[in-house]
């Protein structure tokens, strides 16, 4: 198509697929030697959606806290690389101990002493199955970073609709099955993966479909930005030349009769420009994914752990970190009493300025994710901290979490362009939900775009290092 104006892109969402996408298609269009108009949309007035911080009691003296997502893992390339290059600190994300509770009881309690966590394993769940879950998240892992690749990106990408890409993997087996299905119904999947999948999907492991499974086991070199993820989202945005309009919620988008796209406002009025080409980088309801409702508290409590008889079964020196599992309803076939996906001292409260902050004595924050609404007020809470006095601060949020990952055949999921010139990050999300993978979704996407825009430099040729690295793709 040859054009009588400077492309104009709009992008809708400023949360890690929207800021990212900015980001991605300045070095495009840069590399291309073209000139692109791009504006983002933004219904908040700060970039990173999701990814979000609070401030305990809303003294700015007080660190940051991750509301919504909270860490990344070293495979996921593009949030490691955007860290080094924003020279960003990362924070302390130590887990401390961890239980497993069940309803009645915990099946499963960490030690500090790495020899005896693996005796308490084998005890309880034998050699195989635990291994087997380790040998399918590195297998798994290996298939994603695939993505990172320059020549798999030669070979297959970029990709129309998330099922190509699933497939290109080989990990699209693992999005038609369940987890429990996968792994053979064991008691380690049912308990321990269980806890995993609970607390990073809000989702038990007999519904989710494996691939959410096995990424939620593939945590344990977890990282987040000192002052919160959204930082990496915002500093996207200041290295791509968009023009960021927060606060402004896109209601509708028309095309109109010269074939550009109109953009309608919440409030129904009209945005003066028309544009190219439309990337929505948020859940769209058309397509009638359903997402978990995740009731997100958190806490400032002087209690250094939880009472004594917050929870039947608690043990006399209680995990810092309490997951759950569903094991017992689905072996007894009762209803499920949890009203609880994970509990967690997530770290002692710190004040003082970003690179110097110090711990405040006496006090730590706490974050309690559940699916139910009616858990965790303020009764409940003094309940779990031994008294109303312990209690200093909370912050309630519900989000839409994440999709429901189900077992599904990706060929129903919504494709990556959803008309033409219109292009859908969040179609990523029923595959896989995460920081990162909204990243690589947006990245695909600038590819299908850079492809109508005649970009000679960008998806397939601008990997120009040696084919057998892992390579970063700056196009
Ligand atoms: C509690 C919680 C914990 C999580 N933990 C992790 C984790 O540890 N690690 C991880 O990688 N992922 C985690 N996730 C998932 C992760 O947050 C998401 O996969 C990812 O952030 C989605 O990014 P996104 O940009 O696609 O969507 P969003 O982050 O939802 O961004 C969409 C943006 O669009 C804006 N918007 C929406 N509608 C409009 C409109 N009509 N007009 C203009 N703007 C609009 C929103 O305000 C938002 O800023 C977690 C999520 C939650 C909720």
């Amino acid at each position: 198509m040859a054009y009588t104006h400077a492309i104009r892109i709009a992008i809708v969402g400023a949360g890690a697929g929207g800021s990212s996408a900015a980001y991605y298609l300045t070095k495009a269009a840069r590399q291309n030697g073209d000139i692109i108009d791009i504006d983002v949309f933004e219904k908040r007035y700060q970039a990173g959606g999701r990814s979000r911080t609070v401030t305990p009691y809303n003294d700015s003296s007080y660190s940051p806290i991750e509301l919504g997502a909270s860490i990344f893992v070293g495979a996921n390339k593009n949030m490691v690389k955007a860290v080094r290059e924003f020279d960003y600190n990362l924070a302390d994300t130590d887990i401390g101990s961890f239980g497993i509770y069940d309803g009645d009881s915990f099946v499963f309690e960490s030690s500090e002493w790495t020899y005896w966590n693996y005796v308490k394993l084998l005890w309880r769940y034998g050699y195989t199955a635990p291994r087997t879950v380790q040998i399918h998240v590195k297998q798994a892992m290996e298939k994603f970073l695939q993505l990172y690749d320059a020549k798999f990106l030669r070979n297959h990408g970029p990709w129309e609709h998330p099922k190509d890409l699933v497939a290109d993997l080989g990990l699209d087996g693992l999005v038609e099955e369940s987890g429990l299905t996968h792994f053979h119904n064991s008691r380690f999947a049912s308990e321990v993966v269980d806890a995993a999948t609970r607390v990073n999907y809000g989702q038990n492991i007999d519904s989710i479909h494996a691939l959410g499974a096995l990424v939620s086991m593939a945590g344990n070199d977890g990282m987040a930005v000192d002052g919160g993820n959204w930082r990496v989202f915002q500093r996207f945005l200041e290295h791509s030349n968009a023009t960021v309009y927060f606060g402004c919620e896109v209601g509708d988008i028309r095309r109109t009769s010269s074939g550009l796209w109109q953009l309608y406002l919440g409030d129904g009025a009209h945005v003066e420009r028309l544009y190219d080409y439309v990337i929505f980088a948020t859940p769209l309801p058309l397509f009638r994914i359903p997402y978990v409702d995740l009731y997100v508290t958190l806490v400032a409590t002087n209690a250094s752990t939880y009472a004594r008889d917050a929870l039947r079964g608690l043990p006399s020196h209680p995990p810092s970190m309490i997951l759950t599992t569903d094991a017992l309803a689905r072996h007894t076939g009762k209803t499920s009493q949890l009203e609880l996906n994970s509990v967690n001292y997530v770290q002692q409260a710190r004040k003082g300025s970003k690179d110097d902050d110090v711990d405040v004595d006496d006090e730590w924050i706490v974050k309690i994710f559940s699916e139910s609404p009616s858990a965790w007020g303020d009764q409940d809470l003094h309940v779990l901290f031994g008294g109303s006095q312990n209690v200093g601060w909370t912050h309630r949020h519900v989000f839409k979490a994440y999709p429901y990952l189900q077992p599904e055949n990706a060929s129903s999921l919504p494709p990556f362009e959803v008309d033409d010139g219109v292009f859908y990050i969040n179609a990523m999300e029923p595959v896989l939900s995460t920081m990162e993978s909204e990243t690589v979704a947006a990245r695909n996407v600038i590819g299908l775009l850079g492809a109508k825009l005649g970009y000679g430099k960008g998806w397939k040729d601008a990997c120009t290092t040696d084919d057998d690295d892992w390579i970063w793709i700056d196009c």
